[in-house]
């Protein structure tokens, strides 16, 4: 599996980093996550061709992980898509994705090729396409907005995922809200990727322990984060440190 960090900044925008946005590569599958604000030049800038993306999940509808969703679709559509994209987002956010797109006038009705709009059921394994399955469980991370009256009908889910292939397991946190989140999964796995702006590093320290990934992948940062990061990284013990990787735009793994 290859893994393209397509956009490493928090939700603060920043001059040297787009927002949110991972892709994941097997064969003949790619499978992004996220599309946060400005994924559509993060993506050029890597020289990834848009109609070349099978899949899109969307996590949470924080504008740095969705707002890039609507202009990527346009770019699609520009360049005369016609292979089927399917859009994958917890059940309750289908209303929302949809109109998300109608209101960027990206009618499913009347796009040149099939967008569909899955919905993701938490703690249920879905096959993407037989190369990729994944499992999502709902963290804490806008649990507090419940609490927003007036607001019943709109859900503030949030979800981590657990990425399989035949060969290799992601974990990726997304955005949480506490360190239980960092365990949701409670396994093993050969790359952990997690957010850095929602949990400590100690934080997370304690949970690499518990987990014992292969590598650590560190992102959603800013640029002065990423220096305070780097020195908590390079204090590590030498067994432990050399597991961590922090992401810029553009890595790849
Ligand atoms: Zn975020």
């Amino acid at each position: 599996m290859k893994i393209t960090f397509a956009g490493t900044a928090s939700g603060e925008t920043s001059r040297e980093r787009f927002h949110s946005s991972i892709l994941l590569e097997s064969e003949n599958h790619k499978l992004l996550i996220d599309a946060g604000d400005g994924v559509s030049k993060a993506l050029l800038k890597l020289k990834i061709d848009f109609n070349s993306i099978d899949s899109i999940i969307i996590t949470h509808f924080h504008a740095d992980h969705v707002m890039g969703l609507p202009s990527l679709i346009t770019q699609m559509k520009l360049l005369k898509r016609t292979r089927p994209l399917k859009i994958y987002v917890h059940e309750s956010l289908i209303t929302q994705t949809k109109a998300l797109l109608n209101f960027a006038y990206l009618f499913t009705e009347i796009l040149d090729f099939d967008l569909s709009i899955t919905g993701i059921k938490t703690n249920e394994e879905i096959d993407v396409d037989g190369k990729f399955n994944f499992t999502a469980k709902q963290n804490s991370h806008i649990w507090n907005k419940h609490k927003l009256k007036g607001f019943d009908d709109v859900s503030f889910v949030s979800i981590s995922l657990l990425i399989k292939t035949e060969s290799e397991q992601v974990i990726y946190t997304s955005d949480i809200g506490d360190s239980a989140d960092l365990i949701l999964f409670n396994k093993s796995t050969d790359y952990f990727i997690t957010e850095t702006t929602h949990v400590s590093f100690d934080e997370i320290k304690t949970a690499v322990e518990k987990l014992n990934p292969v590598k650590v992948i560190l992102t959603h940062f800013s640029c002065d984060d990423r220096k305070k990061i780097e020195e908590q990284i390079s204090s590590l013990d030498r067994n432990i440190r050399k597991i961590f990787i922090l992401a810029d735009d553009g890595m790849t793994i």
